[in-house]
This record gives C-alpha cells, structure tokens and sequence, in this order.
C-alpha cells in the first residue's frame, strides 16, 4: 500500500477536475482515478454561464480559452414559427452573462491536463473496485489498472465525481430512484453547413418536436453541431427501426431541422442514451462526499449537467478542504440542502417544459421583459438567486404567470 493521500478524486470528467484543482491549490495531496482513456466521448456540451465562476476560482480559464470552443451568449426556444430568444448578458442576477459550446472529449481532457500540469498525479484506465471505510473516516480504496493488476489506496477522505459510473451509491446501495420519468436520446454530431442560412452558432436552441419530445441543436466553433433528440420510450418504441434511421426520421419530420440539416454529412453514427435521471439518499458520508452527476441528474433540456458537476464540485472540495484542516463543516446545511435548493429549481422547470407550462410562458403575447429577465437567470445557471422570486417561489411564481398569461389571452379573446 502507498503512502496516505489527503484526497482521492474518482473520475477525470470536470467535477473531478474542479475537485482536484480546488484541492491541490489549498496545499493538500490529491490523486484522480478515472476509468477510461482520455479523449473519451460524453454528451454534455452546452454549458451554463454559471459554471464559469467555479473555472474562474479553479484557475482553468486561461487553458480553455486557447481552445477557442464556441462562445455561448443565450438559449433559444422554437416551436413551428414561434421563437423564443433568451440573451444571457440581459438576466435578471449580477453574474457572468456568457459561456461555451465544447466537445466535451476536449474540453474535458483540457482539465484534466492542466490538472495534471500543476503536478497532480492522474492515472488514467485505472477503475474502482471496491471501498473500505475505516472508523477514523479514513478509506482504502481498490482500484484496477489497465493491465489486470490492482492496487489499494489509502487516504483521508474520498470525493466521488465518478458520473454515470455512480461508484460509492453503487458499492453502498444508496442509488434511488428520480422522480422524473424516464427518457432517451438519440444523438450525433453532424456538419452543419447550412448554419449561416438559418441561425447564429452562438446559442443552444431547442426545438418543441412533438409533446414531450424535442431537439437539440449545439453549435460549435469548428462547424460541427451536436444534434440531439429526446422523448419518452413510447414515442421512441412508437418509432421502431435503428438509431440511424430515428435520427432520419426525426430530421425528415421537422420543417427547421430538414431545411437545416436533411442533407447534411454526420460525424459519427447516431448514438442513445437513456435513464439517465438517478438521485441518492444522501451527498455525503463518513469520510466521502459525491459531487456532479452521482448526487443528481434531471433532464438534458436546460443544460444544468455540466453547472451542478463544477459547482458542487467547487463547494464540496473547498468543505473538505475545511475538515481536513480541522474545522467543523455542516455537510447538511452548506452543501446537501445548498445543492438540492438548485436542483430543486431545475427540476421545476424541467417538469414545467414537459408538463407545456414553459411553452405557454415561452411563447406568450407580449412576455413582461422583467420576468424575462428573471427566468433568464435560471437559464443561465443562476439558481441560489434568492432575489429572484423565480428561484426563491419557483414552482409557485411559474403558476401564477401562467395563469395570468390565460387570463390575458381569454380578455384577448373578447
Ligand atoms: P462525467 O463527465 O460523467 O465524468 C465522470 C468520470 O468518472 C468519467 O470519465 C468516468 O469514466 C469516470 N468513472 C466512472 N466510473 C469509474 C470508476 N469505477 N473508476 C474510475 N473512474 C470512473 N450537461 C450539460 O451541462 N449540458 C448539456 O448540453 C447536456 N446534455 C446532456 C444530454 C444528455 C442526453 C444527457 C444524458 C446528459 C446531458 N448533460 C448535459 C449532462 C452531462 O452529461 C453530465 O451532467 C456531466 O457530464 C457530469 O459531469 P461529471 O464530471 O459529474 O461526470
């Protein structure tokens, strides 16, 4: 067995990164297991504005800007001819008012190498196998090298940023399931040569298909857009045929989407993914925390993976930070119920997009600019907002518009 370690990071994708980079700036050992090779694909390549305090804090600005991914300034809506255009630089909270479209192979072996660079070891196809917890908090963790051989690691505490691998829920039977119903995606990345004709590359837009069912479209700086469909298995099933023939289809039966992309070149063979949506009993343990997708993934449609994996990353690295430096940390108030206010205010507005609240709102006669302002900045990842009544009375706020908005239209109407 090696020498302890202060920290062991499972998983390389950005709330690993983030927790490694936070964790090593305050002086302290980290070492990051991650299963794959990097480059690896993962779907996930519209960020949220939000996101960009924590590569700020992380110190990871400066490597992803020489990238020069696409930059991202709003979401836009659009069903038939109607559009719904949200600007992030006109959002109701004080913050950052841009982000960017990445390839996440990229951007996220980006990370991972200036983590690297600063002298933090990473070892890369190498998989947990199995945790030990000991009484003091601290672990022994098995994990398993490319090779067959394996190896215990021991350490003071463990943050699990392992995504949809989901190690300590799994190795301790504390998956549960969401409350949200289960979805699929098809997805490909395609050349999107008729970009100028039609649309801005600097937006997310998402396209109402059918009810329950729409599209993604992410641009990026190279000409290549992500283009994505989801729906609930009935339609899917509904479907029938491959992969590559659903993403035909798809494409063939929306006017926007054909014009755009029906003759176009894909990068790749169309892929699925689908359940994704998990939660846990709880964030944190003794002698561990999870961060990003392992605490909870909602829904693709607002682009909140990539915020909630750097900012929970962010809060919980800096509380371990805390404890192994001997203060107190409340992992229920500051981080659990923290983290949960914003998921819980996303997950409004994902069951508000499925439920045809949002389209109602989205599309209205005459929105007022200054809720606008304030739904843009839950768009924008700007979630903890206590000053905006469409954070702090979410559920509640999103009922009343759309009541006055069906009021306003049955007036119209006389
Ligand atoms: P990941 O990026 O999944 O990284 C976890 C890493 O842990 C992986 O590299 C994995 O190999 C490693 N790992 C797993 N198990 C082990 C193990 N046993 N040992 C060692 N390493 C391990 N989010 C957005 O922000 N914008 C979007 O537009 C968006 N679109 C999406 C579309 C779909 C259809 C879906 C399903 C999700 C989408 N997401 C989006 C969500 C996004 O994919 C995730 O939220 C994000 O990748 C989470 O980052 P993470 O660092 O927590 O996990």
């Amino acid at each position: 067995m090696s020498k302890q370690i202060d920290v062991l990071v499972i998983g390389a994708g950005p709330a690993g990164s983030v927790s490694a980079a936070m964790v090593h700036k305050a002086g302290l050992s980290v070492r990051v297991v991650e299963r794959e090779k990097f480059p690896r694909f993962v779907i996930g390549e519209s960020l949220l504005p939000r996101c960009m305090e924590v590569l700020e804090d992380a110190e990871f600005l400066d490597a992803v800007k020489a990238k020069n991914f696409q930059q991202k300034f709003g979401a836009k809506f659009m069903k038939e001819d109607k559009v719904s255009d949200f600007n992030f630089s006109d959002q109701f909270s004080k913050g950052w008012t841009w982000t960017w479209q990445v390839q996440r192979a990229e951007f996220d072996l980006t990370l991972i190498t200036d983590v690297q660079r600063r002298g933090v070891p990473v070892d890369f196809e190498t998989t947990v196998t199995a945790i030990a917890f000991n009484e003091d908090e601290s672990s022994v963790t098995t994990v398993e090298h490319k090779d067959g051989t394996t190896e215990t690691i021991e350490a003071r505490f463990i943050i699990d940023a392992s995504g949809y691998g989901r190690v300590i829920p799994r190795l301790f039977n504390l998956d549960k399931p969401s409350n949200l119903d289960p979805r699929k995606a098809v997805f490909a990345h395609v050349q999107d040569v008729h970009r100028n004709n039609h649309d801005e590359p600097n937006r997310i837009i998402a396209v109402m298909y059918a009810p329950g069912v729409w599209s993604w479209i992410i641009p990026f700086s190279t000409g290549v857009t992500s283009l994505g469909f989801v729906g609930s298995f009935d339609y899917f099933n509904a479907m029938g045929g491959d992969q590559a023939s659903q993403f035909r289809t798809f494409i063939d039966g929306n006017a926007y989407l054909k014009q755009r992309f029906g003759d176009v070149e894909w990068v790749f063979e169309p892929r699925k993914l689908e359940a994704w949506s998990a939660t846990t009993d709880k964030f944190y343990g003794k002698g561990f925390v999870l961060t990003g997708n392992v605490t909870e993934f909602l829904d693709p449609i607002f682009s909140s993976g990539v915020m909630f994996a750097t900012v929970s990353s962010h809060i919980a690295s800096k509380m371990v930070i805390r404890k192994l430096k001997g203060e107190n940390v409340d992992w229920d108030n500051d981080y659990t119920n923290f983290i949960r206010q914003g998921v819980d205010t996303f997950r409004t507005y994902v069951m508000a997009w499925y439920d045809g609240t949002l389209e109602k709102i989205f599309f209205s006669k005459n929105p007022d600019p200054e809720i606008k302002r304030q739904i843009c900045s839950v768009l924008a990842g700007y979630v903890w907002d206590q000053d905006n009544a469409y954070v702090k009375d979410h559920a509640q706020s999103l009922k009343r518009l759309v009541k006055l908005i069906d009021i306003q239209e049955r007036l119209d109407a006389l």
